[in-house]
């Protein structure tokens, strides 16, 4: 790890404490970044303090001022390097992501894949960021809109995608003309820190000010300090609903824009016309993927009767032959949990589904000795419920997957819509009306509804987000870039009258 953090430039000064770097150099409490792979410590950095994070603030202010007049295409052609850099630093930056947040090196190499990806999206974007023209009512008249940049956009991101969801609203963010100011997790710092110094050296070698990238390290305080500046328009915030409702209320509260991605609860319909072969692998890497640490996780399984008993079964079977172990090595399946408290709300939410009912299938352990000695690792569990339990409906974040039996496909997707959350949602069907009136507006009420695939896993191509507690926010592709920009429209009279609209008459 040492050569990987020497070559993403991330120095330990001073016995260890800050990074030392000219990007980020807080001058506020230490924070220290602990490996849940086998605990170590891997490195400290000192946060912001109100004084570094107003610098942050006006070095932004007045990169914006510049980056709003570079033609849109020329930012994309900066961006375009930036995916260049990603490239170059993708090993590197892929191991990182993996020993400081827990994840398979495969879904560390994954993740800056998504950045490399929507690099490329928000490349092509730089030219297509269209504005209708309209008929005026009026002679010689002509109606047209057209998309501003808002200011700089402030990002809160969770620790679970330390850096992909970061590059999702900030690659779009720039080629829309804004300058971006990111809250990474405080579980994940040093990862953030990382690609703050290969967008830096882009910066630079283009001669833009560095205020177009903008970082402040901290914990949950120097969030709300995002939420509450007016001099920010947007806040774009991922995490859980606990968090995303403060975040709503505080930029509501000053007539801000926000865009939240926050907590899924998401459902795999099984019907009994399903083929099982791609059933069964789709839901083992959905539960377990990221040791049940997506927002897109598959945490319930609704099961029609026919196939209750044989899918049940298999999976058992399954979950019994996983692989659980230190992430990087690509032998395992399931990697650690982000640390010990959410260690702790795995075993808390065990126990209180267990007191509603719930029958413990398979798992139920943390596990212990050398192997996982960061206390760390859990073994996936199966439960099997009744009904939708106040557990079964709260989003734990933690390998939990609980099987639900139904009869009708009326009463499956009444289950799958029966929760806060409303995220992502899968059936698994060979039956075409049972997935059309799965994909219809009675249907799933996620933001993602897919046939034949996961829940987790999306492509950057589409708009991601959900429904109901999970935010309503859209980001990444389709037209999400219009979160970053504001509308205007704009008529003109190029007549040698002034008529008004609607015919009205005013002589004077
Ligand atoms: P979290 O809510 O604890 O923290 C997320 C971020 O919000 C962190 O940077 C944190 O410092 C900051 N924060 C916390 N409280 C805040 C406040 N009051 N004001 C401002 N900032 C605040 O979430 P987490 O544990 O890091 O991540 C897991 C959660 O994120 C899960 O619920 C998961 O479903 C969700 N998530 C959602 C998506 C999505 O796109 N919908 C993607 C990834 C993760």
């Amino acid at each position: 790890m040492k050569k990987v953090l020497k070559a993403l430039q991330i120095k330990n000064i001073n016995n260890g404490v800050s990074t030392g770097v000219d990007s980020w150099a807080g001058s506020g409490k230490v924070l220290s970044s602990y490996s849940p792979v086998d605990g170590e410590l891997i490195g400290k950095v000192r946060q912001a303090t109100k004084d570094d994070y107003e610098k942050v603030i006006t070095k932004a202010e007045e990169a914006y001022k510049i980056w709003r007049e570079v033609p849109a295409p020329k930012r994309g052609e900066i961006v375009r390097q930036m995916g260049e850099a990603l490239r170059a630093n993708k090993d590197n930056l892929g191991r990182l992501v993996s020993y400081e947040m827990g994840k398979s090196l495969q879904e560390g190499w994954g993740e800056v894949q998504e950045m490399i990806d929507i690099c490329d999206f928000a490349v092509g974007l730089s030219r297509q960021l269209y504005g209708l023209s309209m008929h005026s009512e009026r002679l010689q008249h002509r109606m047209y809109e057209q998309w501003h940049p808002l200011g700089i956009v402030g990002i809160i991101s969770a620790f679970n995608f330390p850096v992909a969801v970061w590059s999702w609203n900030a690659m779009l963010a720039w080629v829309c003309g804004d300058v971006c100011v990111w809250k990474p997790s405080e579980k994940t710092p040093l990862s953030a820190i990382a690609c703050q110094h290969i967008i830096q050296a882009v910066l630079r070698n283009n001669n833009v000010p560095e205020g177009i990238s903008g970082l402040i390290v901290g914990d949950r305080e120097v969030g709300e300090w995002l939420s509450n500046d007016t001099r920010v328009p947007l806040v774009s915030a991922t995490g859980s609903t606990r968090m995303g409702k403060a975040v709503g209320q505080a930029v509501a509260g000053r007539l801000g824009r926000s865009l939240l991605e926050l907590g899924g609860n998401n459902a795999i319909i099984v019907t009994e016309n399903a083929d099982l072969q791609i059933v069964i692998p789709a839901v083992v890497f959905g539960a377990v993927g990221t040791a049940g640490q997506r927002c897109t996780t598959t945490r319930r399984l609704i099961l029609h009767e026919n196939i209750y008993e044989d899918v049940k079964n298999r999976l058992v079977k399954i979950y019994s032959q996983l692989r659980i172990g230190d992430p990087l090595d690509t032998n395992n399946h399931v990697g650690p949990l982000i640390d010990t408290d959410a260690v702790n709300n795995y075993q808390t939410a065990i126990e209180k589904v267990k007191a509603e009912g719930g029958n413990i299938l398979f798992g139920n352990e943390v596990l212990s000795g050398e192997a996982y000695q960061s206390g760390c690792y859990v073994k996936p569990t199966i439960v099997e419920v009744t009904t939708q339990t106040p557990m079964v409906c709260h989003e734990t974040f933690a390998p939990i997957l609980y099987l639900i039996k139904y009869s009708t496909l009326d009463e499956a997707i009444a289950l799958q819509n029966g929760v806060p959350q409303g995220l992502s949602s899968a059936i698994f069907t060979l039956n075409m009306r049972e997935a059309e009136q799965f994909l219809s507006a009675n249907g799933s009420d996620c933001g993602i509804a897919n046939v034949n695939i996961g829940t987790s896993g999306a492509e950057i191509g589409g708009a991601f987000g959900g429904e109901k507690e999970t935010g309503g926010g859209r980001e990444s592709g389709s037209d999400s870039w219009k979160n970053y920009m504001r509308r205007q429209t704009n008529t003109i009279n190029y007549s040698t009258q002034l008529p008004l609209a609607q015919g009205i008459k005013f002589d004077i």
